[in-house]
């Protein structure tokens, strides 16, 4: 195995085997650890999960595969080759974005296309393209600036940063003054950019009014990495990962679920005991459940302790909406977005307010326009997904506000060209924020950890060390670099590497 040929007689239990959780095992089990991983569910994969029903394929969770560097350099870590457990396809367009005017512009790698679908705005083409070459440019600048420190290091807080960049980098190059919208307004004049780069948010389930400008990176991740779909279905990438772990002797107990992290002593944890009451010790716990959930339901911290940890509230949850029609929408792409009137209000009413949106922001995916196997021929299968809040416990939506909400979507599609969606639908599968928390214990029914909010958090997860347990890390969604398949995937290899540094320390 790479990284370590011997084995270190250490062991560790991992939480869960969403994609934060099989990293971590697969990276502690290449440096030498005995690992073993626990999951509730019946499968690993935990949000990339797939369900089939009368002859549609449907990927619950993920559809857009980004950054394929971090989950090569996984595979490596054990001495493997990523294309040897999975394949991976370039999706073009990118995105097929339509307003409700009418105007239908695609995004894609290809210069070429951009100038061709820049000319189709109102105003100079020319302009259009020097904003677009510029913002790219500016973008760019903010990746490299993120990817030096907080991806290849694996920084967790504020003072790392400020170690690690110094704090000219820190105040003058990284674009924190402004908000993520407030810099596409200083670069874009046409308002159909501006909508399109601030819905690069999606990415962590956030607000672009809300997120520091640095986020302005996102686009980078599509433009200059490419934008995949893993052939024969997202869930292949579970299915690799699955082989990989019976490669490197991993062992997976499914359908188990921790019901606590066990103490010994004060600032140690010594192991797990099931919902069923075996107990199992180790030298390590790594934690993909979400970090706000495990510290109260699994180590049933303090309210004082809790309330420190408020800051990482959830991200955006969503109404998760699959449809089989018996008919094919030709004008899709493969992926696809439905603006807002006003995009404002819709990050206004969701984010800040905590309300289902009157007019939102609507994610369609198409996957038979690069996997046909997905629908029966003639038929397409579509993901509807709106983002919206998490569940908020005092004050919850009913399945009433949620089936209301559905229907304002269906209309909205209808009434920007998917002419009869009702109609034609023959089958359905509907997802809702408690859905999505009974799950896969997200917090709130968060679908990608933690928010990324400038005040709250400075876009900052939770840190990948338990602050009170120093053999307990946390892996995932909620933890630094935060939501996302490839951030979860870094993620889990920085644990990794925080966990051999510890041993190091220790001398062992
Ligand atoms: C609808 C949807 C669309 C998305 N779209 C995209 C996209 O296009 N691109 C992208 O990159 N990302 C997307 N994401 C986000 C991405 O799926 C997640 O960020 C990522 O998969 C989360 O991985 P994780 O490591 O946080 O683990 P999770 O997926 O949250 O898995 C945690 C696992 O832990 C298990 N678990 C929890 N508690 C326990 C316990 N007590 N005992 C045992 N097991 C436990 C759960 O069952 C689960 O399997 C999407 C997510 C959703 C839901």
């Amino acid at each position: 195995m790479a990284g370590s040929s011997s084995q270190r007689n250490k062991s560790v239990l991992v939480i869960g085997a969403g994609l934060g959780g099989l990293s971590a095992a697969i990276s502690l089990r290449a440096e030498g650890f005995d690992v073993e991983i626990i999951e509730k569910n019946d499968k690993i994969g935990g949000k990339l999960n797939f369900k089939e029903i009368d002859g549609f394929g449907f990927d619950l969770g993920p559809s857009i595969f980004t950054l394929p560097q971090f989950f090569r350099s996984l595979f490596e870590r054990a001495g493997r080759e990523m294309e040897d457990y999975l394949e991976l396809e370039a999706v073009h367009p990118h995105w097929r974005n339509f307003f409700e005017d009418g105007m239908v512009l695609d995004l894609d790698d290809d210069p070429g296309v951009m100038r061709r679908e820049l000319n189709k705005l109102p105003g100079d083409a020319v302009h259009h393209w020097h904003q677009f070459q510029n913002f790219l440019t500016y973008a760019r600048g903010q990746y490299e600036l993120v990817n030096d420190g907080y991806f290849a290091r694996g920084l967790d807080n504020l003072w790392e940063f400020i170690r690690h960049y110094g704090w000219r980098k820190l105040l003058f190059k990284m674009d924190h003054r402004n908000s993520m919208a407030e810099s596409i307004a200083k670069h874009f004049d046409d308002d159909y950019l501006r909508r399109i780069f601030e819905y690069f948010i999606k990415y962590v389930g956030s607000s672009a009014l809300d997120s520091p400008g640095y986020m302005n990176m996102m686009p980078i991740i599509q433009f200059d990495y490419g934008l995949w779909y893993v052939k024969g279905g997202m869930y292949n990438l579970a299915r690799g990962l699955g082989r990989l772990l019976e490669d490197l002797d991993i062992r997976v107990r499914l359908g188990q679920e921790v019901g606590s992290i066990d103490r010994s002593g004060g600032r140690v944890v010594s192991g797990v005991t099931l919902e069923g009451g075996s107990r199992l010790t180790a030298d390590y716990v790594v934690c993909n459940m979400e970090v706000l959930p495990a510290y109260r339901k699994l180590l049933s911290e303090p309210p004082a302790f809790m309330k420190k940890l408020q800051r990482f509230a959830p991200a955006c949850s969503g109404l998760v909406l699959h449809l089989g029609t018996n008919r094919v929408y030709h004008e899709l792409a493969h992926h696809n977005f439905f603006y807002s009137k006003n995009q404002n209000k819709h990050f206004h009413t969701v984010f800040r307010d905590g309300e289902l949106p009157e007019d939102p922001t609507i994610y369609m995916v198409a996957p038979t326009r690069t996997d046909p196997s997905k629908a029966p021929e003639g038929c397409d299968n579509l993901k509807i997904l709106p983002h919206i809040p998490p569940i908020n416990p005092e004050n919850p939506h009913t399945m009433d506000d949620y089936l209301a909400l559905k229907e304002r979507v269906i209309d909205k599609l209808e009434r920007m060209g998917l002419t009869d969606l009702r109609r034609h639908t023959i089958v359905e599968d509907l997802l809702t924020p408690p859905d999505i928390e009974r799950l896969y214990n997200s917090n709130r029914g968060s679908i990608y950890g933690v928010v990324s909010d400038w005040k709250r958090n400075q876009a900052f997860k939770a840190p990948k060390q338990s602050s009170k347990y120093s053999n307990l890390f946390f892996t995932g969604g909620s933890v630094n670099p935060g939501g996302g398949m490839p951030m979860a995937i870094l993620c889990g290899q920085k644990v990794s590497d925080r966990v051999v540094a510890r041993e190091e320390n220790l001398g062992r």
